[in-house]
């Protein structure tokens, strides 16, 4: 049989399944589960395979695209149902023709709703809002690995609970359930501090009512803030776009190809710097004179990648951090990426984001757990010298107290996620096991990243 190979999104991760399915139906996806020969484990769904690290990946076992399964089945004041493999950006359009939205804009809208339901993500969260998706997931329908049937509600607050953690571990999902919100008018605008100025400002910026998005460039030692906030308008038509088309393009399409063809044809490394600068404080004076607005639309937030990435596509990594810790921990990111470029020639060749993230333990891998949390996000095209990078990156944020995201921190080894989640991991897997006593859904990264739990248990057995 001729082998398989499957890559994610980006281009990083390979993997070689023994056979890849498309399932049409929940009938499908039962006959996946229990047909062990046709579809050996381990069974691993995906949806756009944008994650960057390998937690969708079935090495010689049955990758199951859910793309096929996209309708939306019913919309409501207050919530919308469609299957697993609907894209976010989908949904939200057809929300819009009901003067509805989601709560969480995510930029990527090929974020598919399976996905968003069981994993990490993240945006700015509003005022008295959470940043992730999943938290908003009321209702979850999956098939389990033995082909029965679970519908998880808000019944079952300790089950919905790890479910929107739950990666593809518990089953696979085949409908989710989101809470809505009537479309409100959004404000944005940006503006630029140095790291001392934002370090001075935080305190008062988190208390003024908007979200904090950053952008953040340790070698002009620049922070960028993107502030929204929502308020009433009485005329949901009239919102406009204009401004998130402008910044979607700088960022999904203009920055990662303008650092793609200056690591690819400018060898001079000091010219190769200044025109990164340059067109880093180019970029800075846009968002902070053009990107801004009083009643723009926040779904326009939402980028529908292209379905097979090109020369302007980029990768990223990251890791959360408790925020009265975040400006400390941020000196030592600034410091950390100059000092690594002294020592090893390597700089990312796109400039780093940032998120603030309200205090959500809605989920059980939740970043923000303990409270409210602010990101360090290294962005790049994946210049040669970038996965040296990561692993660096994840000793410095593991060190200094992070939380990764299993889907979106590529690297990590078991030790960082012990030290990061603690007993969640032996609680989830005591969930994990109800469910998948066979180990039908889990795959080699799951399983490593998890070992140190396992590890630590045995020894006290
Ligand atoms: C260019 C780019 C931009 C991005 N921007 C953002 C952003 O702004 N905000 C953000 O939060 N993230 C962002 N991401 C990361 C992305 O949101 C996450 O990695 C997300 O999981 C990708 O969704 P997906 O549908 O591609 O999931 P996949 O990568 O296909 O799957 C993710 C995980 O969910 C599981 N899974 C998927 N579908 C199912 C299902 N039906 N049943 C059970 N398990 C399932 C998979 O097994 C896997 O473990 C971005 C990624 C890229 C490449």
């Amino acid at each position: 049989m001729k082998q398989l190979h499957v890559h994610n999104w980006f281009g990083s991760i390979d993997s070689s399944p023994y056979v890849v399915v498309q399932p049409d139906s929940v009938e499908d996806i039962i006959e996946i589960m229990q047909d062990h020969e046709k579809y050996p484990s381990p069974v691993r769904a995906v949806g756009s395979n944008h994650s960057t690290t390998p937690c969708g990946v079935a090495e010689g076992g049955t990758l199951v695209d859910m793309r096929k399964m996209n309708r939306i089945i019913e919309i409501r004041p207050d919530s919308v149902t469609a299957e697993a493999g609907a894209l976010y950006i989908d949904v939200n359009q057809e929300l819009q023709k009901h003067n509805l939205q989601f709560n969480v804009n995510v930029e990527l809208g090929n974020l598919t709703i399976g996905s968003a339901s069981c994993g990490g993500t993240k945006d700015a969260s509003l005022p008295g809002e959470f940043g992730q998706v999943c938290s908003y997931a009321s209702v979850i329908k999956m098939v389990t690995p033995s082909g029965e049937l679970l519908e998880i509600t808000e019944d079952q607050p300790e089950l919905l609970h790890v479910a929107r953690s739950s990666y593809g571990l518990f089953g696979i999902i085949y409908e989710v359930t989101f809470k809505v919100r009537p479309l409100q008018a959004m404000t944005v605008y940006h503006k630029s501090y140095t790291l001392d100025e934002f370090a001075t400002q935080l305190p008062t910026l988190r208390t003024q009512g908007n979200s904090i998005m950053l952008y953040l460039n340790p070698f002009l030692d620049r922070v960028v803030v993107e502030f929204r906030r929502y308020h009433d308008t009485k005329k949901p038509q009239s919102l406009t776009s204009w401004q998130w088309k402008i910044r979607n393009y700088i960022w999904s399409t203009l920055s990662p190809f303008y650092a793609y063809c200056v690591t690819k044809y400018v060898p001079v490394v000091p010219i190769r710097d200044f025109l990164f600068d340059l067109f880093n404080r180019l970029i800075f004076i846009v968002c902070v004179l053009v990107i801004r607005g009083n009643n723009t639309l926040a779904i326009a937030q939402q980028i529908r990648y292209p379905a097979v990435a090109t020369n302007s596509k980029y990768t990223f990594s990251i890791w959360a951090f408790q925020e009265e810790h975040y400006i400390d921990n941020l000196r030592a990111y600034f410091k950390f990426c100059k000092d690594y470029y002294r020592s090893t020639g390597y700089r990312s060749n796109m400039i780093s984001v940032g998120y603030r993230i309200n205090h959500d333990d809605s989920s059980m891998f939740s970043y923000s757990f303990r409270g409210t949390v602010m990101t360090f996000d290294p962005v790049s095209t994946g210049n040669p010298g970038w996965e040296a990078f990561l692993t660096a990156y994840n000793e410095l944020c593991s060190s200094l107290g992070g939380v990764p995201l299993f889907n979106q921190t590529n690297l990590l080894t078991s030790e960082q996620v012990a030290h990061a989640f603690g007993d969640r991991i032996a609680t989830f897997e005591s969930y994990r096991k109800r469910f998948d006593p066979a180990n039908r859904l889990l795959n080699g990264y799951f399983s490593n990243l998890f070992a140190a739990e396992k590890t630590v248990s045995d020894r006290t057995l």
